[in-house]
């Protein structure tokens, strides 16, 4: 029983705030460089989406004006979104030497099912501009818990509208969706703690909770023993994720969504800690 008394909402805010515009959707005209170069390698693979809104529980009516029915059209929400996890899904490399976690501590984390990384959750789609995602958890205890991406995520003008980033958006928010499952409170702003403190810049701050590579074996991410010592942060587990697949990816992921994960990354290394900056991709691992 996970009956809620208030809703709080989470939210993975801008470090830059962008002009709240009114629009029914994102921008649907085109796609990132990175989306286009990622879509190559599948060329719009039909079973693989048709298994992908089911994985990660969308509902048609959320997605109905944004490519639910033209899913092969790349400049689209749904198809960008399930391009996003594609990538999570095939592209990582899984190199138990290398790799902070592996593709089965990501889906878990993205992915609808309950299980030890969250309760049962949906994804869904907002048009605000001023955060690139939320979660919601649930009100009422046979309700389901709510991740949305925003159009951040999906105009590419906005340098995070790649397939890294976005699939990164899924484990900060499915992060969110752990704290929640379990009730650790990681602070009252958005979900954060409040800044500027220590390194990070910006009002919603995480501590790196730093780990070897092996520390966690495949699919013990959720793992934790109440301490700092074994530990993730939502921009923690996003930073890992980016740069996994900024440099432990496989070998036929484009150049173009390794850089811009590693930049998205990156900059929350610099921005988004407060015992800052963390992980840095290409940074030699293990350490
Ligand atoms: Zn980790």
């Amino acid at each position: 029983m996970n009956l809620k008394q208030g809703i709080a909402l989470m939210s993975s805010v801008l470090a830059f705030g962008l002009a709240t515009e009114a629009g029914a959707v994102c921008t649907q005209t085109a796609a990132s460089n990175a989306d286009r170069a990622l879509w190559n390698t599948h060329g719009c693979w039909q079973d693989f989406f048709l298994w992908q809104y089911q994985a990660y529980g969308l509902r048609s009516g959320d997605w109905s004006n944004r490519g639910w029915n033209d899913a092969c059209n790349v400049n689209l929400e749904f198809p960008k979104h399930w391009n996003a996890s594609y990538l999570l899904t095939y592209g990582m490399a899984d190199n138990g030497a290398q790799s902070f976690h592996g593709t089965v501590d990501y889906r878990a984390t993205a992915e609808a099912r309950s299980s030890k990384f969250h309760d049962s959750l949906y994804h869904s789609i907002t048009d605000r501009t001023d955060v690139f995602g939320t979660f919601t958890p649930r009100f009422w205890p046979w309700d389901t818990d709510r991740v949305e991406t925003a159009c951040p995520l999906y105009n590419p003008t906005v340098s995070n509208s790649n397939p890294g980033s976005r699939a990164g958006d899924y484990m900060h928010e499915g992060w969110h969706a752990y704290f929640d499952k379990y009730n650790f409170n990681n602070g009252n702003t958005g979900g954060h703690r409040p800044g500027p403190q220590g390194a990070c810049t910006i009002n919603g701050c995480d501590y790196f909770y730093f780990h070897g590579i092996g520390a966690y074996a495949f699919g013990a991410m959720w793992e934790n023993n109440g301490t700092a010592s074994r530990f993730h942060s939502p921009n923690q587990v996003q930073v890992e994720f980016l740069c996994d697949v900024a440099d432990q990816s496989q070998w036929w992921i484009p150049l173009s969504v390794r850089q811009t994960a590693a930049a998205d990354a990156n900059g929350r290394a610099a921005s988004r800690f407060i015992n800052g900056p963390g992980y840095t991709c290409g940074s030699p691992r293990p350490w």
